[in-house]
């Protein structure tokens, strides 16, 4: 396995320990009553979980991509919501970080680290999903500001997230340097949302959609240079799919330690089921590929602490990890048999909350597209 320093296993069992003790006993719960924890989210800010990677000047703890990863995994191995939910904030308070004015470092990122302030990343829109440039909201330029008018949907931790970064046509054309970045308070005159209240998973990850009914933005909630925004995008969609992948490792994770948990007791035909090769052999199977998964995470992630470009990885990792951990989900809940099919045995949480991966932050096919388009031009 991935040779990993003490500060990051010491980490690694932090996360691993509150996990355990706090998502654990109250996952599968909560995901049938619905709504956001933030008590949660607040907890990992405290614990330093939300600003691992962040400079410590900002309250972050200063350490790389790869202390993130570790976190998100241990996290997301009991709760896959709380995962998704963390994986975009911190993509938005990495955003800021890279491209955010010292005022919008002090006043926003600051307390995203702590826990106090979630954010929300607003790409996509009824028109613009896999397209980002068909976006159609606009800003326009006026007095001392911008008017930033149009819609946004499926953006994750809407209604609950006290700030959004959005993106908004800056130029009518469809142009690459046509698309700015705008940060947007949840009180600001003009922004609507609403949440999508019947999703096939992942209930405790808040998800909806934005009206922008004329918003006067000051020019100081520019994030970035004007005409800047979908290079940035894309940075971060290279971080999100770091931490999506993260994500599908630890719900692979967890799927995994159920099934086992579930097979080595469950007795048919006078024996053990896993004495069965049809049992045993998709066990192997899924450990394997969850090796695999974390083993690209993990060069992923020191890929980018060493500086390096993961567009072409992130997008290969993004897709080899979600389509395994959907795999894995499904294999988990055959192991169970019927009983995989009820709320009492949490496996079929894992295996609805897991679909959404294969969708968010770039479907798989668009990741194809990017690995493709690499290969052959
Ligand atoms: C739970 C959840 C959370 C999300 N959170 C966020 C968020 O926080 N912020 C945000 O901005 N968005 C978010 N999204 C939206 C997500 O990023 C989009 O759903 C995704 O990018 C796909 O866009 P679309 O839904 O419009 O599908 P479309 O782009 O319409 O795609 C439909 C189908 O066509 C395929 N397709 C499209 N173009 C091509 C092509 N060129 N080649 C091959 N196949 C293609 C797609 O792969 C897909 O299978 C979230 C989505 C979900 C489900």
């Amino acid at each position: 396995m991935s040779q990993l320093t003490n500060t990051q296993r010491k980490l690694q069992s932090e996360a691993r320990e509150f996990a355990q003790t706090i998502l654990r006993p109250n996952a599968s719960r909560l995901d049938l009553a619905g709504g956001f924890p933030r008590e949660w989210f607040r907890r990992c800010g405290e614990l330093g979980f939300v600003g691992a990677s962040f400079p410590v000047e900002y309250g972050g703890l200063g350490y790389g991509y790869l202390e993130t990863v570790l976190i998100l995994e241990e996290l997301a191995k009991q709760s896959c919501a709380l995962g998704a939910a963390l994986s975009a904030h911190i993509q938005c308070a990495k955003v800021l970080q890279r491209e955010g004015s010292e005022e919008q470092k002090q006043e926003i990122l600051r307390p995203a680290l702590d826990g106090e302030l979630l954010l929300a990343y607003a790409l996509t829109e009824k028109n613009s999903g896999s397209d980002v440039l068909a976006l159609e909201t606009t800003a326009e330029k006026v007095e001392d500001g911008w008017l930033i008018s149009g819609s946004k949907r499926w953006i994750t931790n809407a209604g609950e997230a006290q700030a959004y970064v959005l993106s908004a046509k800056t130029d009518s054309r469809r142009s690459r340097r046509g698309v700015s970045l705008f940060l947007v308070e949840r009180n600001t005159p003009g922004l609507h949302i609403a949440p999508i209240e019947h999703k096939m998973g992942v209930n405790n990850l808040s998800v909806g959609n934005l009206s922008i009914d004329g918003c006067r933005l000051p020019e100081r909630n520019l994030v970035g240079e004007a005409g800047r925004g979908y290079d940035i995008s894309h940075i971060g969609l290279d971080d999100s799919r770091l931490y999506l992948s993260a994500v599908a490792v630890g719900v692979a994770a967890g799927a995994l330690e159920h099934a086992l948990d579930y097979t080595k007791r469950r007795e048919q035909f006078d024996r053990a089921i896993t004495s069965y090769q049809g049992v045993s052999f998709p066990l192997s199977e899924m450990y394997t590929n969850l090796c695999a998964a974390r083993a690209m995470l993990y060069e992923a992630a020191r890929d980018i602490d060493c500086g390096r470009s993961i567009r072409i990885t992130a997008a290969a990792l993004k897709l080899f990890a979600s389509e395994t951990c959907c795999r894995i989900c499904d294999q988990a809940l055959q192991l169970l048999g019927g009983n995989g099919y009820s709320h009492e045995y949490e496996i079929e949480r894992y295996l609805r909350d897991s679909r959404m991966l294969k969708l968010a932050g770039g479907t798989s096919e668009i990741c194809k597209v990017i690995i493709s388009n690499s290969l052959i031009y």
